[in-house]
């Protein structure tokens, strides 16, 4: 047995408008995970304790994909 979850459930129209909100909150979410993953995984941020080059791009972007939403 399988049901369609809440999230899909609904009318076309509605789910269509969820799809939407689900990217925007993906993009943002991806842009922030990219962040954190690289001040994880780098030895300079880590080190440092400050973002590297590289980490303040990826913040900026992280910025700007929440400013535009
Ligand atoms: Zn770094």
């Amino acid at each position: 047995m399988s049901e369609a979850t809440d999230a899909t459930a609904g009318t076309a129209e509605g789910g269509a408008i969820v799809g939407r909100a689900m990217r925007a909150t993906t993009s943002i979410l991806g842009a922030y995970r990219a962040f954190i993953a690289h001040t994880q995984a780098c030895e300079e941020c880590r080190a440092e304790g400050v973002d590297c080059d590289d980490a303040s791009r990826l913040r900026q972007l992280w910025r700007d994909v929440k400013a535009a939403q």
